[in-house]
Protein backbone atom coordinates (compact mmCIF):
# COMPACT_ATOMS: atom_id res chain seq x y z
CA UNK A 1 0.00 0.00 0.00
CA UNK A 2 1.46 3.08 -0.50
CA UNK A 3 1.75 5.94 2.06
CA UNK A 4 -0.21 8.53 0.47
CA UNK A 5 -3.16 5.54 0.25
CA UNK A 6 -2.47 4.48 4.17
CA UNK A 7 -2.82 8.38 4.89
CA UNK A 8 -6.23 8.51 3.24
CA UNK A 9 -7.18 5.64 4.94
CA UNK A 10 -6.44 7.32 8.06
CA UNK A 11 -8.14 10.27 7.09
CA UNK A 12 -11.26 8.15 6.33
CA UNK A 13 -11.40 6.50 9.43
CA UNK A 14 -11.63 9.39 11.35
CA UNK A 15 -13.53 11.08 9.67
CA UNK A 16 -16.65 7.97 10.14
CA UNK A 17 -15.36 8.35 13.70
CA UNK A 18 -16.13 11.81 13.74
CA UNK A 19 -19.54 10.94 11.71
CA UNK A 20 -20.49 8.58 14.31
CA UNK A 21 -19.64 10.84 17.68
CA UNK A 22 -21.64 13.53 15.76
CA UNK A 23 -24.90 11.32 15.18
CA UNK A 24 -24.64 10.26 18.76
CA UNK A 25 -24.44 13.54 20.43
CA UNK A 26 -26.73 15.00 18.59
CA UNK A 27 -30.07 14.50 20.73
CA UNK A 28 -27.86 15.76 23.65
CA UNK A 29 -26.78 18.67 21.77
CA UNK A 30 -30.67 19.01 20.85
CA UNK A 31 -32.00 18.58 24.68
CA UNK A 32 -28.83 21.26 25.95
CA UNK A 33 -30.43 24.35 23.72
CA UNK A 34 -33.97 23.20 24.37
CA UNK A 35 -32.77 23.75 28.21
CA UNK A 36 -30.85 26.82 27.75
CA UNK A 37 -33.11 28.45 25.06
CA UNK A 38 -36.04 27.89 27.65
CA UNK A 39 -34.44 29.31 30.31
CA UNK A 40 -33.20 32.26 28.22
CA UNK A 41 -36.97 32.97 27.70
CA UNK A 42 -37.90 32.58 31.43
CA UNK A 43 -35.35 34.84 32.24
CA UNK A 44 -36.38 37.63 29.66
CA UNK A 45 -39.81 37.65 30.71
CA UNK A 46 -38.91 37.19 34.71
CA UNK A 47 -36.44 39.90 34.92
CA UNK A 48 -35.77 42.16 32.12
CA UNK A 49 -39.84 42.56 30.58
CA UNK A 50 -41.39 44.32 33.63
CA UNK A 51 -38.85 46.71 33.73
CA UNK A 52 -39.58 47.67 30.18
CA UNK A 53 -41.45 50.62 28.86
CA UNK A 54 -44.72 50.74 26.83
CA UNK A 55 -45.70 47.98 27.88
CA UNK A 56 -48.89 47.41 26.35
CA UNK A 57 -46.68 47.69 22.92
CA UNK A 58 -43.51 45.71 23.98
CA UNK A 59 -44.46 42.68 25.96
CA UNK A 60 -46.56 41.39 22.83
CA UNK A 61 -43.64 41.99 20.07
CA UNK A 62 -41.41 40.09 22.86
CA UNK A 63 -43.65 37.27 23.11
CA UNK A 64 -43.79 37.12 19.64
CA UNK A 65 -40.21 37.41 18.93
CA UNK A 66 -39.59 34.07 21.64
CA UNK A 67 -42.79 32.25 20.02
CA UNK A 68 -40.89 32.58 16.34
CA UNK A 69 -37.66 31.55 18.37
CA UNK A 70 -39.26 28.28 20.09
CA UNK A 71 -41.49 27.27 17.22
CA UNK A 72 -38.96 27.99 14.65
CA UNK A 73 -36.11 25.50 16.30
CA UNK A 74 -39.34 22.81 17.27
CA UNK A 75 -39.86 22.81 13.11
CA UNK A 76 -35.81 22.61 12.24
CA UNK A 77 -36.00 19.76 14.70
CA UNK A 78 -39.13 17.88 13.58
CA UNK A 79 -39.62 18.61 9.74
CA UNK A 80 -37.62 15.90 8.23
CA UNK A 81 -35.28 17.47 5.40
CA UNK A 82 -36.66 15.82 2.53
CA UNK A 83 -35.22 12.23 1.61
CA UNK A 84 -35.73 10.91 -1.76
CA UNK A 85 -37.78 8.19 -1.37
CA UNK A 86 -40.10 10.27 0.96
CA UNK A 87 -43.78 10.69 -0.72
CA UNK A 88 -44.84 13.95 -2.08
CA UNK A 89 -46.30 16.40 0.73
CA UNK A 90 -49.09 18.31 1.75
CA UNK A 91 -50.12 20.64 4.57
CA UNK A 92 -51.39 19.82 7.51
CA UNK A 93 -52.79 21.16 10.96
CA UNK A 94 -54.59 24.38 9.61
CA UNK A 95 -53.60 26.52 12.60
CA UNK A 96 -49.84 26.38 11.80
CA UNK A 97 -50.10 26.57 8.20
CA UNK A 98 -50.56 30.04 6.47
CA UNK A 99 -52.84 30.30 3.41
CA UNK A 100 -51.12 30.45 0.01
CA UNK A 101 -52.25 33.66 -1.60
CA UNK A 102 -54.25 32.84 -4.63
CA UNK A 103 -52.69 32.95 -7.72
CA UNK A 104 -53.64 35.16 -10.40
CA UNK A 105 -54.10 32.62 -13.02
CA UNK A 106 -54.53 28.78 -11.92
CA UNK A 107 -51.88 26.83 -13.52
CA UNK A 108 -52.09 23.20 -12.15
CA UNK A 109 -48.44 21.57 -11.14
CA UNK A 110 -48.32 19.08 -8.52
CA UNK A 111 -46.23 20.92 -5.66
CA UNK A 112 -44.26 23.06 -7.39
CA UNK A 113 -44.79 27.30 -7.92
CA UNK A 114 -45.53 28.03 -11.56
CA UNK A 115 -44.88 31.34 -12.35
CA UNK A 116 -44.50 33.80 -15.27
CA UNK A 117 -41.81 35.56 -14.09
CA UNK A 118 -39.83 32.52 -13.25
CA UNK A 119 -39.02 29.69 -15.29
CA UNK A 120 -38.73 26.17 -13.33
CA UNK A 121 -37.59 22.95 -15.14
CA UNK A 122 -36.81 19.45 -14.09
CA UNK A 123 -34.32 18.60 -12.39
CA UNK A 124 -31.45 15.72 -13.78
CA UNK A 125 -31.08 12.90 -11.96
CA UNK A 126 -28.94 10.43 -10.74
CA UNK A 127 -28.31 7.23 -8.61
CA UNK A 128 -26.69 7.61 -5.69
CA UNK A 129 -23.59 5.21 -5.20
CA UNK A 130 -23.89 4.37 -1.65
CA UNK A 131 -27.73 4.28 -1.26
CA UNK A 132 -28.58 3.19 -4.72
CA UNK A 133 -31.38 5.58 -4.90
CA UNK A 134 -32.35 7.78 -7.96
CA UNK A 135 -31.86 11.49 -6.55
CA UNK A 136 -32.09 14.79 -8.54
CA UNK A 137 -29.54 17.23 -8.97
CA UNK A 138 -29.19 19.34 -5.80
CA UNK A 139 -29.70 16.25 -3.42
CA UNK A 140 -26.72 15.06 -1.86
CA UNK A 141 -26.01 11.82 0.36
CA UNK A 142 -25.79 12.63 3.91
CA UNK A 143 -22.73 10.19 5.38
CA UNK A 144 -24.52 10.56 8.86
CA UNK A 145 -28.13 9.93 8.27
CA UNK A 146 -26.95 7.54 5.32
CA UNK A 147 -29.67 8.75 3.28
CA UNK A 148 -29.66 11.36 0.15
CA UNK A 149 -31.54 14.67 1.07
CA UNK A 150 -33.27 17.06 -1.11
CA UNK A 151 -31.50 20.12 -1.94
CA UNK A 152 -28.72 19.32 0.68
CA UNK A 153 -27.24 21.67 2.99
CA UNK A 154 -25.33 19.92 5.59
CA UNK A 155 -26.30 18.01 8.88
CA UNK A 156 -26.45 19.93 11.84
CA UNK A 157 -25.82 18.60 15.20
CA UNK A 158 -27.53 21.28 16.99
CA UNK A 159 -30.74 19.89 15.31
CA UNK A 160 -29.71 16.23 15.31
CA UNK A 161 -30.64 16.02 11.76
CA UNK A 162 -30.07 17.80 8.17
CA UNK A 163 -30.93 20.87 6.47
CA UNK A 164 -32.31 20.21 3.33
CA UNK A 165 -35.10 21.45 1.29
CA UNK A 166 -37.97 21.02 3.50
CA UNK A 167 -36.52 22.87 6.61
CA UNK A 168 -33.99 24.96 5.66
CA UNK A 169 -36.11 28.18 5.97
CA UNK A 170 -37.15 27.19 9.35
CA UNK A 171 -33.37 26.66 10.25
CA UNK A 172 -32.43 30.34 8.84
CA UNK A 173 -35.62 31.56 10.57
CA UNK A 174 -34.88 30.13 13.87
CA UNK A 175 -31.21 31.82 13.27
CA UNK A 176 -32.94 35.06 12.55
CA UNK A 177 -34.73 34.96 15.42
CA UNK A 178 -32.25 33.64 17.94
CA UNK A 179 -30.57 36.67 16.78
CA UNK A 180 -32.69 38.68 17.20
CA UNK A 181 -34.20 37.52 20.80
CA UNK A 182 -30.23 37.47 21.80
CA UNK A 183 -29.99 40.58 20.77
CA UNK A 184 -32.72 42.20 22.87
CA UNK A 185 -31.78 40.39 25.83
CA UNK A 186 -28.34 42.03 25.76
CA UNK A 187 -29.17 45.34 25.01
CA UNK A 188 -32.56 45.77 27.36
CA UNK A 189 -31.12 43.49 30.14
CA UNK A 190 -28.14 45.69 30.62
CA UNK A 191 -29.00 47.75 33.83
CA UNK A 192 -30.10 43.92 35.81
CA UNK A 193 -26.69 43.06 35.28
CA UNK A 194 -25.40 45.29 37.76
CA UNK A 195 -28.80 44.45 39.89
CA UNK A 196 -27.33 40.29 39.72
CA UNK A 197 -23.97 41.55 40.41
CA UNK A 198 -25.19 43.19 44.01
CA UNK A 199 -24.01 47.24 42.65
CA UNK A 200 -27.09 48.17 42.55
CA UNK A 201 -27.60 49.01 46.68
CA UNK A 202 -31.13 50.74 45.92
CA UNK A 203 -32.59 47.94 43.98
CA UNK A 204 -32.24 44.43 45.94
CA UNK A 205 -32.12 40.97 43.25
CA UNK A 206 -36.33 40.17 43.34
CA UNK A 207 -36.52 37.75 41.23
CA UNK A 208 -37.62 34.16 41.16
CA UNK A 209 -34.51 33.34 38.31
CA UNK A 210 -31.03 33.44 40.26
CA UNK A 211 -28.86 35.73 40.15
CA UNK A 212 -26.38 33.28 38.79
CA UNK A 213 -28.60 31.72 36.28
CA UNK A 214 -29.02 35.20 34.74
CA UNK A 215 -25.30 36.64 34.51
CA UNK A 216 -24.95 32.79 32.50
CA UNK A 217 -27.66 33.50 30.04
CA UNK A 218 -26.68 37.28 29.44
CA UNK A 219 -23.18 36.33 28.61
CA UNK A 220 -24.14 33.34 26.68
CA UNK A 221 -26.44 35.62 24.40
CA UNK A 222 -23.92 38.30 23.69
CA UNK A 223 -21.45 35.35 22.20
CA UNK A 224 -24.35 33.62 20.60
CA UNK A 225 -25.39 37.16 18.84
CA UNK A 226 -21.91 37.61 17.53
CA UNK A 227 -21.65 34.45 16.70
CA UNK A 228 -24.76 33.67 15.15
CA UNK A 229 -25.14 37.04 13.45
CA UNK A 230 -21.74 36.44 11.53
CA UNK A 231 -22.86 32.58 10.32
CA UNK A 232 -26.61 34.01 9.68
CA UNK A 233 -25.18 36.92 7.32
CA UNK A 234 -23.09 34.35 5.97
CA UNK A 235 -25.56 32.42 5.00
CA UNK A 236 -28.31 34.86 3.61
CA UNK A 237 -25.22 35.59 1.33
CA UNK A 238 -25.06 32.05 -0.05
CA UNK A 239 -28.78 32.20 -0.32
CA UNK A 240 -28.22 35.60 -1.73
CA UNK A 241 -25.99 33.99 -4.72
CA UNK A 242 -28.41 31.39 -4.80
CA UNK A 243 -25.84 27.78 -3.19
CA UNK A 244 -26.13 25.96 -0.57
CA UNK A 245 -23.19 25.51 1.46
CA UNK A 246 -22.05 22.26 -0.53
CA UNK A 247 -22.63 24.60 -3.62
CA UNK A 248 -20.83 27.39 -2.51
CA UNK A 249 -18.21 24.79 -2.23
CA UNK A 250 -18.38 23.06 -6.04
CA UNK A 251 -18.59 26.48 -7.42
CA UNK A 252 -15.63 27.26 -6.32
CA UNK A 253 -13.99 24.78 -8.17
CA UNK A 254 -15.85 24.95 -11.23
CA UNK A 255 -14.64 28.56 -11.54
CA UNK A 256 -11.15 27.76 -11.28
CA UNK A 257 -11.53 25.04 -13.91
CA UNK A 258 -13.88 27.57 -16.36
CA UNK A 259 -11.59 30.06 -15.51
CA UNK A 260 -8.90 28.15 -16.88
CA UNK A 261 -10.06 27.24 -20.29
CA UNK A 262 -11.01 30.57 -20.54
CA UNK A 263 -14.67 30.23 -19.71
CA UNK A 264 -16.70 31.57 -17.50
CA UNK A 265 -18.91 29.51 -14.70
CA UNK A 266 -22.87 30.78 -14.49
CA UNK A 267 -24.67 29.20 -11.77
CA UNK A 268 -28.37 28.40 -13.27
CA UNK A 269 -29.86 28.69 -10.07
CA UNK A 270 -29.05 32.40 -9.34
CA UNK A 271 -31.64 34.64 -10.70
CA UNK A 272 -30.63 37.85 -8.99
CA UNK A 273 -30.07 37.95 -5.20
CA UNK A 274 -33.81 39.11 -4.69
CA UNK A 275 -35.04 36.79 -6.41
CA UNK A 276 -33.33 34.04 -5.13
CA UNK A 277 -34.43 35.48 -1.49
CA UNK A 278 -37.75 35.34 -2.29
CA UNK A 279 -37.79 31.68 -3.69
CA UNK A 280 -35.88 30.28 -0.67
CA UNK A 281 -38.61 32.16 1.65
CA UNK A 282 -41.25 31.33 -1.14
CA UNK A 283 -43.26 34.83 -0.64
CA UNK A 284 -43.57 37.78 -2.97
CA UNK A 285 -45.09 36.82 -6.78
CA UNK A 286 -46.93 33.13 -6.53
CA UNK A 287 -45.83 32.52 -3.14
CA UNK A 288 -46.61 33.40 0.38
CA UNK A 289 -47.74 36.37 2.07
CA UNK A 290 -44.96 38.16 3.79
CA UNK A 291 -46.27 37.63 7.28
CA UNK A 292 -45.52 34.31 7.34
CA UNK A 293 -41.84 35.64 8.13
CA UNK A 294 -42.94 36.81 11.08
CA UNK A 295 -45.46 34.76 12.29
CA UNK A 296 -44.86 31.30 13.42
CA UNK A 297 -46.10 29.28 10.49
CA UNK A 298 -45.49 26.29 8.15
CA UNK A 299 -45.16 26.76 4.63
CA UNK A 300 -44.44 24.78 1.55
CA UNK A 301 -40.89 25.34 -0.67
CA UNK A 302 -41.48 26.62 -3.83
CA UNK A 303 -40.41 23.47 -5.55
CA UNK A 304 -40.72 19.49 -4.61
CA UNK A 305 -36.82 19.33 -4.96
CA UNK A 306 -37.49 17.54 -8.94
CA UNK A 307 -37.60 20.90 -10.41
CA UNK A 308 -35.37 23.88 -10.14
CA UNK A 309 -35.92 27.62 -10.63
CA UNK A 310 -33.49 28.57 -13.30
CA UNK A 311 -31.99 31.85 -15.52
CA UNK A 312 -33.92 32.75 -18.39
CA UNK A 313 -32.01 30.50 -21.40
CA UNK A 314 -29.96 28.27 -19.30
CA UNK A 315 -31.04 24.28 -19.03
CA UNK A 316 -27.66 24.01 -16.59
CA UNK A 317 -24.86 25.90 -15.30
CA UNK A 318 -22.28 27.47 -17.89
CA UNK A 319 -18.86 26.39 -17.73
CA UNK A 320 -19.34 22.51 -16.53
CA UNK A 321 -19.03 20.38 -19.36
CA UNK A 322 -20.65 17.26 -19.04
CA UNK A 323 -18.89 14.65 -16.79
CA UNK A 324 -17.11 17.40 -14.64
CA UNK A 325 -20.27 17.88 -11.93
CA UNK A 326 -18.45 16.66 -8.85
CA UNK A 327 -20.44 13.97 -7.54
CA UNK A 328 -20.46 12.52 -3.15
CA UNK A 329 -18.64 9.87 -4.61
CA UNK A 330 -15.41 11.33 -5.24
CA UNK A 331 -14.09 10.59 -1.94
CA UNK A 332 -14.54 6.75 -2.38
CA UNK A 333 -13.05 6.55 -5.03
CA UNK A 334 -9.51 7.09 -4.28
ZN1 LIG B 1 -27.63 8.28 -1.14
ZN1 LIG C 1 -27.86 14.09 7.97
Amino acid sequence: MKPSRAVFKCFKWLERQGDRITGAAGPYFVGGAVILICMGVVCFFDVILPSLRFLPVTAPACTLIALNLLMHYYYVCTVPPGFVDDPPRGTGNPWLWAKKRLPAESRALTGVRWSNDVTITRASTTRCRKCTQIKPERSHHCRICDKCVLKYDHHCPGINQCVGLHNERHFVLFRAYLVLSTFCFGVLGYDQIFEALGFNYQQPWNHHVPEVVFLMEYILSVVLCLAVGIMLLWHLWSIALGETSVEAQDHDVYRRVAKERGDEFVNSYDLGKWKNLELFFNVGNNGYPLYTLVLPLRINPYTDGRAWARREGYERHRGVRAGEELTDDEDEEY
